[in-house]
């Protein structure tokens, strides 16, 4: 029996997800823009998608666009809202520990004379509002700053940054990345004080390849793909049918019990931690308020990938823990005041609701016989 725990980098699609993929393949295939009923059908099950991911949100259903992905989603809520207002206001606030897809894009308008302030956590790896506040001015256009960091599942305080952003400078754009955070915290748009939200399905048991963008009524993004104007304009394309209905199933699936499921998961992350503390010369790299969902560990002595194929070989699946992608390192952990040659052996544990104790102990005895055999070869 193999052992999934890369729940960050991917789930396994539940049931009822596949079952409304199948749907929208079999017996919605009409395109949502066509004038016939089959398009009409298509619509309205796009649409009844959108009202349940919206609810979980508590946004309007006006306010929420599909996308290809997160990735998508960030790179229009970056690109869009500096198109908009980043003529008048050519400045950016970021974070030093946000997924590649917002930093390689800031990255990029960056390079392209947009000048950019990356707050970076404090010593003891905390981010502090005022921090924020400090960097901010009139010349700001966008704040983008992330729940839950996918390296470490530590949870930013977006919530009291935004706030407070809003206060002193109303007009600045709020974004906030809430992959890993998504079905997992509660999410609530106006608590955020966020005007742009970015959501995946693929990390919450839907399909990859469709994620959703938040866009409070009134803010402006200039679409960064043009074509025949689905979803009112701002993202042209035909809506992918069975992706979306996916997602809604994923969502409504993951709905219910969010804080239960959170309490249920801190369990499991401390029996992790317990069993993972009888291993001498193992470091722990995220906090203990972190995401539970979300474990980072150093084996000290062993690089990552040699681990990460050691554990392969016993089916037991885990993350390299400072990958950004294919094993490249993100500079992330550092941030967070992981040494280098801790990052080199990080590995990321991520768990769902239905890893079991079982699993983790299997887990954690791979772990220690990893230890001794490769540390005496
Ligand atoms: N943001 C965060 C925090 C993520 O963890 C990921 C995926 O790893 C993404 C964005 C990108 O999401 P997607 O795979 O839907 O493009």
């Amino acid at each position: 029996m193999s052992i999934y725990l890369d729940n960050a980098a991917t789930t396994k699609p539940c049931a009822a997800a596949i079952d409304e993929i199948n749907r929208g393949l079999t017996e919605l295939y009409g395109n949502p823009s066509s004038l016939h009923s089959k398009g009409l059908q298509a619509q309205l099950a796009v649409d009844e998608a959108r009202k349940i991911i919206a609810g979980s949100i508590g946004c309007d259903s006006r306010e929420l666009y599909f996308t290809s992905g997160a990735t998508e989603s960030n790179n229009m809520a970056v690109r869009g809202t500096v198109a908009a207002y980043g003529k008048r206001k050519p400045k950016i606030i970021t974070t030093t520990v946000e997924h590649a897809s917002i930093r390689e894009t800031i990255n990029e308008l960056e390079m392209k004379g947009f000048e950019v302030i990356r707050i970076a956590p404090r010593k003891n790896g905390e981010f502090v509002p005022q921090d924020f506040i400090e960097a901010i001015d009139e010349k700001t256009c966008l704040i983008s700053m992330m729940l839950v960091n996918n390296e470490n599942g530590y949870i930013l305080p977006v919530k009291e940054v935004f706030s407070a952003v809003k206060r002193k400078f109303p007009d600045v754009i709020t974004h906030c990345d809430c992959v890993q955070g998504f079905m997992k915290l509660n999410i609530n748009v106006k608590e955020l004080s966020a005007d742009l939200i970015s959501l995946s399905a693929h990390k919450i048991h839907g399909a990859k390849g469709v994620g959703a963008l938040y866009i409070k009524k009134g803010t402006r993004v200039v679409p960064i793909i043009t074509g025949g104007k689905q979803e009112k304009g701002i993202r042209s394309g035909t809506e992918s049918v069975p992706l979306i209905l996916g997602f809604g199933a994923a969502v409504k699936y993951m709905s219910s019990d969010i804080t239960q499921r959170f309490g249920q998961l801190k369990e499991l992350k401390s029996f992790l931690l317990g069993n993972i503390k009888k291993i001498d010369g193992i470091n722990l790299n995220s906090a203990e308020n972190a995401s539970p969902y979300i474990v980072n560990i150093s084996v000290c002595g062993i690089r990552s990938e040699i681990l990460l194929h050691f554990l392969e070989e016993r089916e037991i699946y885990v993350s390299s823990g400072s990958a950004c992608s294919k094993g490249a390192q993100s500079g992330v952990l550092e941030q967070f005041g992981v040494s280098r040659t801790d990052a080199d052996s990080a590995i990321r544990i991520s768990m769902n609701a239905s890893t079991t104790k079982d699993e983790l102990l299997t887990f954690v005895s791979s772990l220690a016989d990893a230890k001794q055999r490769i540390m005496s070869a």
